[in-house]
């Protein structure tokens, strides 16, 4: 198969379920996947020494395709936690946030001007609740023309076009976007800004009798069929490569 990067997957304590760092290596070798962008879930438990423990075995057994990304909490900036995590000799690809945390109105801002400072991409959930639509974010994403901003899943997608089209520092990822509307990016002329994505292990959760794997591999071929070869190189890896800052 060709080259595949995955620009949305995780790692860690998601409700009751864990998902440990051996395990998504080896999910991800299974699948074919070279590169893949990891945040830890672990987050939502605040437990930032845990978080750094997984992304360091991540980058221990394989060192040339974990990219971690550091989920920013609005407890982890208040109580200084910041610094630490910087200094922790992990080498962070990416800034990420999620509205559901408790961000003060401007929260979100400061989030953007840290990724700025830091030269980072900063990828924003998006979707599932009001507060986390990208039209929130657009104001943020224009006022800050240096940072690269990431629209994960791109929900709701009209919004998500617009957004994508009038700011060319902004990608969307498809992890969870069904495919007509991935079709529905490639024809809104989105093929430079899309990554493909796919929340994985999240589908143990959403699909808890259905195989991984198998999940996985019908993803890949759904958003595959919606575009053409050429197309298909830059979602599947070619605009990973460029955001991501990686040699082909
Ligand atoms: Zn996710």
């Amino acid at each position: 198969m060709a080259k595949l990067s995955d620009a949305h997957i995780h790692v860690g304590q998601f409700n009751d379920i864990y998902t440990s760092p051996q395990e998504v290596v080896a999910f991800m070798r299974q699948a074919g996947v070279e590169k893949y962008v990891v945040m830890s879930t672990t987050i939502w438990k605040e437990d930032y020494e845990k978080v750094l423990h997984e992304m360091r075995e991540l980058v221990t057994i394989a060192p040339n395709n974990a990219l971690p990304v550091l989920w920013l909490s609005p407890q982890m900036l208040l109580g200084g936690k910041l610094e630490m995590m910087m200094q922790s000799g992990t080498k962070w690809y990416a800034l990420k946030v999620h509205g559901n945390h408790p961000w003060s109105q401007n929260g979100v801002n400061e989030c953007a001007n840290i990724a700025e400072e830091l030269q980072l991409p900063l990828i924003l959930h998006t979707g599932d609740f009001p507060h986390c639509e990208p039209n929130v974010y657009k104001e943020i994403i224009q006022s800050h023309p240096q940072v690269t901003f990431v629209l994960a899943h791109c929900r709701p997608l009209d919004q998500a076009i617009v957004v994508m089209q009038e700011c060319p520092n902004c990608y969307g990822d498809t992890a969870y976007t069904p495919s007509p509307e991935v079709r529905k990016l490639i024809e809104a002329g989105l093929e430079n800004q899309i990554l493909f994505g796919t929340d994985y292990p999240l589908q143990k959760i959403h699909n808890p009798n259905g195989d991984l794997l198998t999940d996985y591999k019908a993803k890949i071929q759904d958003d595959w069929k919606v575009m053409s070869e050429k197309q298909w190189e830059k979602v599947s890896h070619k605009n990973f490569q460029k955001l991501y800052k990686i040699e082909p």
